[in-house]
Protein backbone atom coordinates (compact mmCIF):
# COMPACT_ATOMS: atom_id res chain seq x y z
CA UNK A 1 0.00 0.00 0.00
CA UNK A 2 1.36 2.87 -0.88
CA UNK A 3 -0.65 5.31 0.84
CA UNK A 4 1.00 8.88 0.44
CA UNK A 5 0.05 11.90 1.70
CA UNK A 6 -2.07 12.61 -1.50
CA UNK A 7 -4.80 10.29 -0.50
CA UNK A 8 -5.23 10.70 3.53
CA UNK A 9 -2.41 12.99 4.63
CA UNK A 10 -0.43 9.83 6.08
CA UNK A 11 3.17 10.12 5.41
CA UNK A 12 4.38 7.12 3.28
CA UNK A 13 7.26 5.11 2.09
CA UNK A 14 7.39 8.37 -0.34
CA UNK A 15 7.55 10.70 2.54
CA UNK A 16 10.17 8.84 4.35
CA UNK A 17 12.10 8.93 0.74
CA UNK A 18 11.99 12.68 0.97
CA UNK A 19 12.65 13.38 4.11
CA UNK A 20 16.08 11.68 4.02
CA UNK A 21 16.85 12.76 0.79
CA UNK A 22 16.83 16.06 2.19
CA UNK A 23 18.07 15.34 4.77
CA UNK A 24 20.86 14.14 2.52
CA UNK A 25 21.05 17.55 0.85
CA UNK A 26 21.08 19.64 3.68
CA UNK A 27 23.85 17.79 5.73
CA UNK A 28 25.48 15.78 3.10
CA UNK A 29 25.24 12.33 4.55
CA UNK A 30 22.41 9.82 5.10
CA UNK A 31 20.44 10.28 8.69
CA UNK A 32 20.51 8.09 11.48
CA UNK A 33 16.80 7.72 11.53
CA UNK A 34 13.51 9.03 11.05
CA UNK A 35 10.43 9.96 13.38
CA UNK A 36 6.70 10.91 12.98
CA UNK A 37 4.97 13.02 15.46
CA UNK A 38 1.20 13.47 14.50
CA UNK A 39 -0.92 16.76 14.42
CA UNK A 40 -4.58 16.38 16.23
CA UNK A 41 -8.17 17.58 16.50
CA UNK A 42 -10.01 17.42 19.76
CA UNK A 43 -13.22 15.44 19.70
CA UNK A 44 -14.23 17.25 23.07
CA UNK A 45 -13.34 18.74 26.03
CA UNK A 46 -12.10 22.23 24.42
CA UNK A 47 -11.11 25.13 27.28
CA UNK A 48 -11.31 22.73 29.74
CA UNK A 49 -7.10 22.03 30.59
CA UNK A 50 -6.59 25.25 31.87
CA UNK A 51 -9.32 24.44 34.73
CA UNK A 52 -7.17 21.01 35.07
CA UNK A 53 -10.27 18.97 32.80
CA UNK A 54 -10.98 16.45 30.98
CA UNK A 55 -10.00 16.35 27.00
CA UNK A 56 -10.16 13.91 24.23
CA UNK A 57 -8.20 14.51 21.25
CA UNK A 58 -7.15 11.70 18.50
CA UNK A 59 -4.08 12.38 16.63
CA UNK A 60 -4.41 12.96 12.77
CA UNK A 61 -2.90 10.85 10.15
CA UNK A 62 -0.61 14.16 8.84
CA UNK A 63 2.53 14.08 10.70
CA UNK A 64 5.79 15.55 10.92
CA UNK A 65 9.07 14.03 9.71
CA UNK A 66 12.09 14.50 11.74
CA UNK A 67 15.57 13.08 9.71
CA UNK A 68 18.17 13.25 12.50
CA UNK A 69 21.66 12.08 13.41
CA UNK A 70 23.85 13.17 16.63
CA UNK A 71 26.67 15.59 16.80
CA UNK A 72 29.37 15.04 19.36
CA UNK A 73 30.28 18.55 18.59
CA UNK A 74 27.63 20.04 20.65
CA UNK A 75 26.03 22.10 17.31
CA UNK A 76 22.42 22.01 17.01
CA UNK A 77 21.57 22.36 13.57
CA UNK A 78 17.97 22.74 12.35
CA UNK A 79 16.53 23.30 8.77
CA UNK A 80 12.92 22.26 7.48
CA UNK A 81 11.63 22.20 4.21
CA UNK A 82 8.85 24.14 4.40
CA UNK A 83 10.14 27.46 5.78
CA UNK A 84 12.71 29.59 3.29
CA UNK A 85 15.72 30.07 4.85
CA UNK A 86 18.96 27.84 5.49
CA UNK A 87 20.19 25.95 8.26
CA UNK A 88 19.61 27.47 11.86
CA UNK A 89 22.66 26.73 13.89
CA UNK A 90 22.85 26.97 17.81
CA UNK A 91 25.18 25.65 19.93
CA UNK A 92 23.29 23.23 22.53
CA UNK A 93 24.77 23.99 25.65
CA UNK A 94 24.03 28.11 25.14
CA UNK A 95 20.68 27.79 24.69
CA UNK A 96 18.62 30.48 25.88
CA UNK A 97 15.19 31.20 25.58
CA UNK A 98 13.38 34.39 23.97
CA UNK A 99 16.77 33.62 21.61
CA UNK A 100 14.30 35.12 18.31
CA UNK A 101 14.99 31.38 17.09
CA UNK A 102 11.95 31.80 14.68
CA UNK A 103 10.57 28.36 13.93
CA UNK A 104 13.65 27.00 15.27
CA UNK A 105 12.40 27.75 18.80
CA UNK A 106 10.21 24.44 18.99
CA UNK A 107 12.82 22.60 18.20
CA UNK A 108 15.55 24.29 19.92
CA UNK A 109 13.65 24.49 22.79
CA UNK A 110 12.97 20.60 23.35
CA UNK A 111 16.36 20.17 23.42
CA UNK A 112 16.52 22.88 26.08
CA UNK A 113 13.94 21.55 27.77
CA UNK A 114 15.41 18.31 28.01
CA UNK A 115 19.32 19.70 29.31
CA UNK A 116 16.90 21.68 32.00
CA UNK A 117 15.46 18.43 33.36
CA UNK A 118 19.17 17.07 33.27
CA UNK A 119 18.98 14.39 30.63
CA UNK A 120 22.06 13.85 28.91
CA UNK A 121 21.80 15.12 25.69
CA UNK A 122 23.90 16.98 23.03
CA UNK A 123 24.22 18.25 19.33
CA UNK A 124 22.01 16.87 16.62
CA UNK A 125 21.59 17.72 13.08
CA UNK A 126 17.57 17.64 11.78
CA UNK A 127 15.85 17.72 8.60
CA UNK A 128 11.73 18.78 9.01
CA UNK A 129 8.80 17.69 6.33
CA UNK A 130 5.46 17.44 7.36
CA UNK A 131 1.68 17.02 5.93
CA UNK A 132 0.38 18.84 8.69
CA UNK A 133 -1.21 22.19 7.65
CA UNK A 134 0.35 24.81 9.93
CA UNK A 135 -1.35 27.54 11.98
CA UNK A 136 -4.67 25.42 11.48
CA UNK A 137 -5.46 24.92 14.61
CA UNK A 138 -4.11 21.26 13.91
CA UNK A 139 -1.21 21.54 16.51
CA UNK A 140 1.77 21.50 13.80
CA UNK A 141 3.87 22.78 16.57
CA UNK A 142 3.54 19.99 18.89
CA UNK A 143 4.29 17.55 15.84
CA UNK A 144 7.26 19.34 15.15
CA UNK A 145 8.33 19.14 18.76
CA UNK A 146 7.06 15.51 19.61
CA UNK A 147 8.89 14.61 16.48
CA UNK A 148 12.07 16.34 17.68
CA UNK A 149 11.75 14.75 21.45
CA UNK A 150 11.14 11.15 19.94
CA UNK A 151 14.55 11.72 17.87
CA UNK A 152 16.43 13.30 20.51
CA UNK A 153 15.87 10.52 22.81
CA UNK A 154 16.28 7.78 20.61
CA UNK A 155 19.34 9.07 19.33
CA UNK A 156 20.77 9.84 22.64
CA UNK A 157 18.96 6.73 24.41
CA UNK A 158 17.01 8.20 26.77
CA UNK A 159 14.74 5.81 27.71
CA UNK A 160 11.65 8.49 28.32
CA UNK A 161 8.26 7.37 28.02
CA UNK A 162 5.98 9.12 25.39
CA UNK A 163 4.12 10.90 28.66
CA UNK A 164 7.63 12.18 29.80
CA UNK A 165 8.07 13.28 25.60
CA UNK A 166 4.86 15.14 25.90
CA UNK A 167 5.75 16.87 29.18
CA UNK A 168 9.27 18.31 27.55
CA UNK A 169 7.67 19.32 24.27
CA UNK A 170 5.27 21.43 26.24
CA UNK A 171 7.98 22.37 28.77
CA UNK A 172 9.89 23.76 25.23
CA UNK A 173 6.37 25.52 24.12
CA UNK A 174 5.97 27.10 27.16
CA UNK A 175 9.43 28.43 28.07
CA UNK A 176 11.15 28.42 24.96
CA UNK A 177 8.60 29.41 22.72
CA UNK A 178 7.08 31.78 25.11
CA UNK A 179 3.22 30.12 24.26
CA UNK A 180 1.21 29.44 27.33
CA UNK A 181 -0.55 26.01 25.96
CA UNK A 182 -1.64 22.76 28.09
CA UNK A 183 -0.40 19.41 27.40
CA UNK A 184 -2.87 18.42 25.50
CA UNK A 185 -1.73 18.77 22.00
CA UNK A 186 1.63 17.04 23.00
CA UNK A 187 0.12 14.06 24.96
CA UNK A 188 -2.06 13.29 21.53
CA UNK A 189 0.86 13.65 19.31
CA UNK A 190 3.22 11.36 21.48
CA UNK A 191 0.41 9.07 22.74
CA UNK A 192 -2.68 8.43 20.67
CA UNK A 193 -2.92 5.16 19.06
CA UNK A 194 -4.79 4.51 15.44
CA UNK A 195 -8.79 4.14 15.68
CA UNK A 196 -8.98 5.39 19.35
CA UNK A 197 -9.17 8.90 20.88
CA UNK A 198 -7.46 9.76 24.06
CA UNK A 199 -9.35 10.62 27.22
CA UNK A 200 -6.81 12.14 29.14
CA UNK A 201 -7.42 13.87 32.83
CA UNK A 202 -5.31 17.04 32.53
CA UNK A 203 -5.08 17.23 36.31
CA UNK A 204 -2.62 14.07 36.85
CA UNK A 205 -2.01 13.25 32.64
CA UNK A 206 -4.06 9.56 33.65
CA UNK A 207 -4.82 8.57 30.40
CA UNK A 208 -7.32 6.06 28.34
CA UNK A 209 -7.38 4.92 24.30
CA UNK A 210 -11.28 4.83 23.70
CA UNK A 211 -12.22 3.18 21.15
CA UNK A 212 -13.13 5.62 17.97
CA UNK A 213 -12.82 3.70 14.79
CA UNK A 214 -14.98 5.90 12.28
CA UNK A 215 -14.19 3.83 9.16
CA UNK A 216 -15.33 0.42 10.89
CA UNK A 217 -18.66 2.11 11.95
CA UNK A 218 -19.20 3.18 8.38
CA UNK A 219 -18.55 6.46 9.41
CA UNK A 220 -16.43 9.51 8.44
CA UNK A 221 -14.86 12.69 10.79
CA UNK A 222 -13.96 15.45 8.33
CA UNK A 223 -12.10 18.29 9.66
CA UNK A 224 -12.16 21.78 7.82
CA UNK A 225 -9.92 24.09 7.98
CA UNK A 226 -11.60 27.54 7.71
CA UNK A 227 -8.04 28.80 6.70
CA UNK A 228 -9.28 31.56 8.67
CA UNK A 229 -7.26 33.30 12.06
CA UNK A 230 -8.74 36.32 13.76
CA UNK A 231 -6.31 38.03 15.02
CA UNK A 232 -7.70 38.96 18.88
CA UNK A 233 -6.53 35.34 19.85
CA UNK A 234 -4.20 35.78 23.01
CA UNK A 235 -5.31 38.87 24.56
CA UNK A 236 -8.89 37.00 24.47
CA UNK A 237 -6.97 33.78 26.01
CA UNK A 238 -5.97 35.57 28.52
CA UNK A 239 -9.09 36.84 29.61
CA UNK A 240 -10.86 33.68 29.55
CA UNK A 241 -8.55 32.22 31.85
CA UNK A 242 -8.85 34.80 34.55
CA UNK A 243 -12.14 33.92 34.17
CA UNK A 244 -11.92 30.74 35.32
CA UNK A 245 -9.48 31.75 38.08
CA UNK A 246 -11.72 34.07 39.33
CA UNK A 247 -14.58 31.65 39.06
CA UNK A 248 -12.68 28.95 40.92
CA UNK A 249 -11.75 31.39 43.73
CA UNK A 250 -15.19 32.69 44.08
CA UNK A 251 -16.45 29.31 44.63
CA UNK A 252 -13.67 28.14 46.94
CA UNK A 253 -12.15 25.21 44.75
CA UNK A 254 -8.98 25.11 42.84
CA UNK A 255 -9.77 24.70 40.03
CA UNK A 256 -13.24 24.56 37.79
CA UNK A 257 -12.48 21.03 37.38
CA UNK A 258 -13.56 20.50 41.14
CA UNK A 259 -17.00 22.26 40.53
CA UNK A 260 -19.59 18.94 40.40
CA UNK A 261 -22.35 18.80 37.50
CA UNK A 262 -24.54 18.48 39.86
CA UNK A 263 -23.94 21.42 41.95
CA UNK A 264 -23.93 23.59 38.66
CA UNK A 265 -26.95 25.34 39.11
CA UNK A 266 -26.33 26.16 42.62
CA UNK A 267 -22.43 27.14 41.63
CA UNK A 268 -23.97 29.64 38.70
CA UNK A 269 -26.03 31.49 41.45
CA UNK A 270 -23.10 32.08 43.70
CA UNK A 271 -21.66 33.75 40.29
CA UNK A 272 -24.36 35.88 39.82
CA UNK A 273 -22.97 39.08 40.30
CA UNK A 274 -21.04 38.50 36.89
CA UNK A 275 -22.43 37.29 34.09
CA UNK A 276 -19.03 36.61 32.12
CA UNK A 277 -17.31 34.41 34.54
CA UNK A 278 -20.80 32.61 35.30
CA UNK A 279 -20.88 31.79 31.44
CA UNK A 280 -17.22 30.87 31.34
CA UNK A 281 -18.05 28.64 34.56
CA UNK A 282 -21.10 27.06 32.78
CA UNK A 283 -18.81 26.23 29.70
CA UNK A 284 -16.15 24.49 31.28
CA UNK A 285 -18.69 22.68 33.76
CA UNK A 286 -20.85 21.54 31.04
CA UNK A 287 -17.98 20.30 29.21
CA UNK A 288 -15.84 18.61 31.41
CA UNK A 289 -19.92 16.79 31.47
CA UNK A 290 -19.90 16.45 27.79
CA UNK A 291 -16.60 14.45 27.47
CA UNK A 292 -18.18 12.18 30.71
CA UNK A 293 -21.00 11.63 27.91
CA UNK A 294 -19.02 11.11 24.51
CA UNK A 295 -16.29 8.22 26.91
CA UNK A 296 -19.50 6.51 28.19
CA UNK A 297 -21.27 6.21 24.47
CA UNK A 298 -18.16 5.25 22.70
CA UNK A 299 -17.08 2.87 25.38
CA UNK A 300 -20.70 1.35 24.58
CA UNK A 301 -20.13 1.15 21.04
CA UNK A 302 -22.87 4.20 20.16
CA UNK A 303 -20.57 6.50 18.56
CA UNK A 304 -23.03 8.03 16.30
CA UNK A 305 -24.94 9.43 19.57
CA UNK A 306 -21.96 11.44 20.24
CA UNK A 307 -23.21 13.63 17.37
CA UNK A 308 -25.53 15.83 19.33
CA UNK A 309 -23.23 16.26 22.00
CA UNK A 310 -20.29 17.25 19.94
CA UNK A 311 -22.65 20.03 18.85
CA UNK A 312 -24.02 20.96 22.20
CA UNK A 313 -19.97 21.54 23.22
CA UNK A 314 -19.98 24.11 19.52
CA UNK A 315 -23.21 25.61 20.75
CA UNK A 316 -21.26 26.32 24.51
CA UNK A 317 -18.30 27.33 23.09
CA UNK A 318 -20.00 29.84 20.41
CA UNK A 319 -22.48 31.43 23.52
CA UNK A 320 -20.71 30.63 27.11
CA UNK A 321 -16.84 30.79 26.40
CA UNK A 322 -17.55 32.74 23.20
CA UNK A 323 -14.18 31.80 21.22
CA UNK A 324 -15.92 30.61 18.08
CA UNK A 325 -15.92 33.10 14.83
CA UNK A 326 -18.42 33.49 12.21
CA UNK A 327 -16.89 31.18 9.63
CA UNK A 328 -16.44 28.27 12.31
CA UNK A 329 -20.26 28.48 12.89
CA UNK A 330 -21.05 28.52 9.40
CA UNK A 331 -19.43 25.29 9.32
CA UNK A 332 -21.19 24.09 11.88
CA UNK A 333 -24.59 25.14 10.64
CA UNK A 334 -24.28 23.84 6.83
CA UNK A 335 -23.05 20.81 7.85
CA UNK A 336 -25.91 20.18 10.46
CA UNK A 337 -28.30 21.38 7.70
CA UNK A 338 -27.23 19.43 5.36
CA UNK A 339 -27.99 15.74 7.53
CA UNK A 340 -24.27 15.80 9.86
CA UNK A 341 -24.38 13.27 13.04
CA UNK A 342 -22.89 16.39 14.35
CA UNK A 343 -20.12 18.95 14.57
CA UNK A 344 -18.09 21.97 16.48
CA UNK A 345 -15.34 24.14 16.71
CA UNK A 346 -12.00 22.28 17.36
CA UNK A 347 -8.69 23.81 18.48
CA UNK A 348 -8.48 27.67 20.44
CA UNK A 349 -11.31 29.14 17.68
CA UNK A 350 -11.23 32.69 16.58
CA UNK A 351 -10.94 30.97 13.24
CA UNK A 352 -8.87 27.49 12.72
CA UNK A 353 -10.77 24.39 11.73
CA UNK A 354 -13.82 22.63 12.79
CA UNK A 355 -14.75 18.64 13.01
CA UNK A 356 -17.93 16.90 10.81
CA UNK A 357 -18.72 13.49 12.05
CA UNK A 358 -21.12 12.40 9.21
CA UNK A 359 -22.30 8.83 7.80
CA UNK A 360 -19.80 7.52 4.91
CA UNK A 361 -22.44 7.80 2.26
CA UNK A 362 -23.11 11.39 3.09
CA UNK A 363 -19.53 12.64 3.15
CA UNK A 364 -19.02 13.95 -0.16
CA UNK A 365 -22.70 16.04 0.30
CA UNK A 366 -22.05 17.21 3.29
CA UNK A 367 -18.77 18.47 2.04
CA UNK A 368 -20.75 20.25 -0.85
CA UNK A 369 -23.17 22.18 1.30
CA UNK A 370 -20.46 23.34 3.01
CA UNK A 371 -18.37 24.48 0.41
CA UNK A 372 -21.86 26.42 -1.40
CA UNK A 373 -22.66 27.75 2.54
CA UNK A 374 -19.14 29.52 2.01
CA UNK A 375 -19.47 30.35 -1.21
CA UNK A 376 -23.01 32.03 -0.82
CA UNK A 377 -21.45 33.97 2.36
CA UNK A 378 -18.82 34.99 0.18
CA UNK A 379 -16.03 34.14 2.19
CA UNK A 380 -12.82 32.06 1.34
CA UNK A 381 -13.39 28.19 0.26
CA UNK A 382 -12.38 26.16 3.22
CA UNK A 383 -10.21 23.06 3.26
CA UNK A 384 -11.95 19.57 3.57
CA UNK A 385 -10.45 16.56 4.35
CA UNK A 386 -11.37 13.20 6.04
CA UNK A 387 -9.71 12.24 8.81
CA UNK A 388 -8.88 8.58 10.53
CA UNK A 389 -8.13 8.92 14.44
CA UNK A 390 -3.99 7.90 13.63
CA UNK A 391 -1.14 6.64 15.79
CA UNK A 392 1.09 8.83 17.95
CA UNK A 393 4.69 9.62 17.47
CA UNK A 394 6.91 6.57 16.17
CA UNK A 395 10.26 5.94 14.82
CA UNK A 396 9.80 5.34 11.07
CA UNK A 397 13.52 4.20 10.07
CA UNK A 398 16.71 3.77 11.94
CA UNK A 399 20.36 2.68 10.66
P1 LIG B 1 -0.59 25.12 15.02
O1 LIG B 1 0.18 24.40 16.08
O2 LIG B 1 -2.05 25.14 15.30
O3 LIG B 1 -0.32 24.63 13.63
P2 LIG B 1 1.03 27.28 15.97
O4 LIG B 1 0.99 28.73 15.73
O5 LIG B 1 0.95 26.79 17.35
O6 LIG B 1 -0.12 26.64 15.04
O7 LIG B 1 2.37 26.68 15.37
C1 LIG B 1 2.75 26.98 14.04
C2 LIG B 1 4.23 27.31 14.01
O8 LIG B 1 5.01 26.15 14.27
C3 LIG B 1 4.69 27.79 12.65
O9 LIG B 1 4.49 29.18 12.50
C4 LIG B 1 6.18 27.42 12.67
O10 LIG B 1 6.92 28.38 13.40
C5 LIG B 1 6.18 26.14 13.48
N1 LIG B 1 6.10 24.96 12.59
C6 LIG B 1 5.12 24.04 12.53
N2 LIG B 1 5.40 23.07 11.64
C7 LIG B 1 6.59 23.38 11.10
C8 LIG B 1 7.45 22.75 10.11
N3 LIG B 1 7.10 21.64 9.49
N4 LIG B 1 8.61 23.38 9.83
C9 LIG B 1 8.96 24.51 10.45
N5 LIG B 1 8.22 25.13 11.39
C10 LIG B 1 7.04 24.58 11.70
MG1 LIG C 1 0.27 24.99 18.15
Amino acid sequence: DSGGAATDGAPGPAEVSAVVAGFDEVYGAEPAGVWAAPGRVNLIGEHTDISEGLVMPLALPHATLAAASPREDGVLRLHSADVPGGVVELRSDALAPESGAGWAAYPAGVLWAMREAGLAVGGAELHFTSTVPTGAGLSSSAALEVATASALNELYGLGLTTERIAQLAQRAENGFVGVPCGIMDQMASACCTAGHALYLDTRDLTHRHVPFDVAAQGLRLLVVDTRVKHELGDGAYANRRAACERGARALGVRALRDVPYALLNAALDKLADNPAVQRRVRHVVTENRRVEEVIALLDAGDTRAIGPVLTAGHVSLRDDYEVSCAELDLVVESANAAGALGARMTGGGFGGSAIVLVEEAAADPIATAINEAFAMAHARPPRIFPALPAAGSRRLLLR
